[in-house]
């Protein structure tokens, strides 16, 4: 183990000089000059390993096009390491609040250090080690490298890309989303929820708010009562939540408004939950209760899911690799554990292709945040460098683990 410590350490100059390259190319996920760069130079950093790189446009025209490096092994076996290279800040915004690589103490802040370029040069750490470590592992195996181009904005075409590329002897989906902690202990992803986003559309019946109030139809009230039932789907013991996230209606002071529109999303973990949500949202629809006193003209509610992304419910596949996170995590001394987290990755697209486990990238904090206040109250996204090397090793010795196990069989 210390071998695999100390040659960790020795490449970790490198990497980080690789991580810093990385965050100086703005790849914002609308800045597609900027995500094909980053992808050109992330091939390039990993030809010496020996992976070949392919692009594959992304189905919306505005994004850059994902990447997928292969080094085939002698064996039938693969194994993929997925990532992504899209940030949420534009480059203007970087500008703005003077948010660059900066090195300070333990801490290296930047857009994408953690989120996720931290996770693709720890993907580069973990081949080198493996190369060095388990030469013979390493030429056996197929290596496929998969990178989002616009995984910030929940691109669902890239699912299909991996499943394209995975093949039948696809022995697991590793992705480097940031690492999860609880106090000392290190935590795999083995779950994400699932989100829907939703609008629903409130047609009333417009009036002089003056002469003919008699005969309005108010939308923005019935909205008002409608949000109130969404509100109350929400159910915390099963983890089902409905958040509502913009409101709008009505158009001037002197006329009872005949539109109002809410949208929001809703979150669960389970495809079942995730159902019976979705259900009942889309059974908030039909006539409404406030009518005309005229004429009982009734306000109507429209329900529209606009996009979603499956659940990545916790399942056994899964929880065969974390197990193996643990085995490893328990000769290296590192303490390890799962969770269940609430946001979305590309592991809610392949988790049903191949067993998948997520969080396999380094510890650090305050995604998708560029700001830092004089009062520490605002502080921007930063990986912790001294998290590299032990997640490097834990990682490492749990695939050689995944390796062995699969090659017994
Ligand atoms: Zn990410």
């Amino acid at each position: 183990m210390n071998s695999l410590t100390q040659l960790l350490n020795n490449r970790m100059p490198e990497a980080l000089e690789l991580l810093r390259h990385m965050v100086e190319i703005n790849s914002f996920t609308a800045n597609p000059e900027g995500v094909n760069r980053l992808a050109q130079f992330t091939a390039n950093s990993f030809a010496a390993l020996g992976f070949t790189a392919e692009s594959v446009r992304s189905i919306n025209p505005a994004y850059g096009d994902h990447l997928v490096l292969t080094r085939r092994g002698h064996g039938p076996k693969q194994i993929a390491l997925v990532s992504h290279l899209d940030t949420v800040f534009p480059p203007e915004e970087e500008a703005r609040h003077n948010f660059h690589w900066l090195p300070e103490g333990d801490r290296i802040y930047g857009p994408g250090t953690h989120d996720i370029k931290g996770g693709t040069a720890m993907m580069w750490l973990v081949l080198h080690a493996l190369q060095a470590q388990a030469p013979a592992v390493f030429d056996a195996f197929t290596w496929k490298l998969l990178w989002n181009s616009s995984e910030e904005v929940i691109s669902q075409d890239f699912g299909a890309v991996c499943r394209a590329q995975f093949g039948s002897n696809t022995l697991a989906a590793l992705v480097f989303e940031a690492e999860g902690r609880f106090g000392e202990e290190r935590l795999m992803v083995v779950a994400r929820k699932g989100r829907a986003t939703w609008r629903v559309t409130v047609t009333g019946r417009g009036a002089h708010a003056g002469s003919k109030h008699r005969h309005g139809a108010n939308a923005i009230l019935q909205l008002g009562l409608t949000l109130q039932r969404v509100a109350a789907l929400t159910d915390h013991s099963r983890d089902l939540t409905f958040n509502i996230g913009t409101v709008s209606g009505g158009t001037v002071l002197n006329r009872v408004p005949h539109e109002a529109v809410a949208e929001g999303e809703m979150r669960a973990f389970t495809p079942e939950i995730y159902s019976s949500g979705k259900t009942a949202l889309l059974n908030l629809a039909g006539p409404g209760e406030i009518r005309a006193l005229a004429d009982r003209f009734a306000c109507d509610v429209r329900v529209e899911i606009l996009s979603e992304s499956r659940p990545w419910p916790r399942n056994a596949a899964t929880d065969q690799l974390a197990a193996l996170w643990q085995q490893a995590g328990g000769e290296l001394n590192i303490p390890v554990n799962v969770e269940q987290r609430g946001g979305l990755s590309d592991g809610n697209l392949i988790w049903d292709a191949v067993p998948t486990l997520d969080g396999l990238g380094p510890w650090g904090d305050n995604d998708h945040c560029s700001e830092r206040s004089a009062d520490g109250t605002k502080v921007p996204e930063y990986v912790e460098i001294s998290s590299f090397v032990p997640k490097a090793a834990l990682n490492t010795t749990a695939i050689l683990k995944l390796a062995s196990l699969k090659s017994e069989i």
